[in-house]
């Protein structure tokens, strides 16, 4: 097959779009597409300039969506001061697992030349994954622990490097199943949160300042996408999978999610597109009637609880906050 664009030799097909393209007009496409969405959620501000430019926190784990997501924002802001990059990493302490993907960090970040800052659960909770797995106090999955201190170390990090926007990796099927799993668990409140998790950057946040806004521009680039773009460019992902995942669920959800794809290309855009329009919705009618947030007892953080839920599962798992 030859590539629709060029006429070269063609390395991929899009059902969804109906196209084939060469390795350089795909690699082009993935960028037009993440530059498009840069400028259609107003990532970067008018106010922005070379002396005081905005700071985005990219959290990399080294797999390869982080790392694509690194590459592409470092080739789109090289020239432009008014954009300062900072790689953020957070080790869980998962044997076998995470040292090699903090490694491909540490490789990306030296390539490129860009700050990048490494802090552990270990350091931040007294414990590792591995033990929290072991003693499993809760008797939860081993991502509910592991969901809850990461969220805490990328928000307070964040804020800590000056972050004015916190962006992540999350591609489309990401995107497309935790919309569905949001519908099928029937859960607004998570709609909501997903809203202003995916889309807070360039919405007026300024009644929740005590959160850093976030931001997915990988979000309309499939997952199979996001890989061979990575291989393409032999960017240095790590492609291992956690030992401790455990999030079933999503399993099931995104087997589910790639059949309809097969089936009716185009199912993943058409998902997004109509849920973002009653996420948005949602997310207005949470905020007004949402709770006032008061400071966790212990750590300050915005909690509706007296002992937010970080601190509580800090304690549970017999760890200690760092001071
Ligand atoms: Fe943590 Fe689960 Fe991710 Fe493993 S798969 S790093 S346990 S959230
Ligand atoms: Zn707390």
């Amino acid at each position: 097959m030859d590539c629709d664009k060029c006429g070269d030799e063609a390395v991929m097909h899009a059902a969804y779009s109906g196209l084939h393209m060469c390795g350089s007009c795909f690699t082009r496409s993935v960028e037009k597409r993440v530059r498009r969405r840069i400028r259609e959620d107003g990532l970067v501000p008018e106010d922005a300039t070379p002396d005081d430019p905005d700071t985005w926190v990219i959290g990399l784990s080294g797999g390869k969506d982080s790392v694509v997501l690194t590459q592409i924002l470092y080739d789109v802001f090289e020239q432009d001061p008014r954009i300062e990059l900072v790689a953020l990493t957070i080790h869980e302490g998962i044997e076998g697992y995470r040292d090699a993907s903090v490694e491909a960090c540490v490789e990306l970040a030296e390539t490129l030349g860009i700050r990048h800052e490494l802090v552990t659960y270990e350091e931040e909770f007294g414990v590792r994954m591995d033990e929290v797995v072991e003693d499993d106090p809760e008797e939860m999955a081993p991502c509910a622990y592991c969901g809850v201190f990461r969220r805490d170390l990328l928000e307070r990090y964040a804020a800590e490097l000056g972050a004015d926007k916190m962006l992540t990796g999350h591609n489309l099927d990401d995107e497309a199943q935790t919309a569905l799993m949001n519908f099928l668990e029937g859960d607004v409140n998570q709609v909501a949160k997903h809203f202003d998790a995916s889309l807070g950057a360039f919405e007026d946040r300024s009644d929740q300042e005590t959160f850093v806004p976030r931001a997915k521009p990988l979000r309309d680039v499939p997952e199979k996408e996001v890989a061979l773009y990575a291989h393409l460019e032999d960017l240095p992902a790590h492609i291992t999978e956690c030992p401790h995942a455990s999030e079933a669920y999503r399993g099931e959800i995104q087997e589910l999610l790639l059949k309809l794809e097969e089936n009716h290309p185009g199912t993943r855009h058409s998902i997004m597109a109509g849920y973002e329009e009653l996420a948005r919705v949602a997310s207005e009618q949470f905020r007004e009637g949402g709770p006032d947030l008061g400071e966790c007892d212990r750590c300050g953080a915005p909690t509706n609880r007296e002992v937010c839920r970080k601190c509580y599962l800090v304690d549970a798992v017999g760890g200690e906050l760092a001071d």
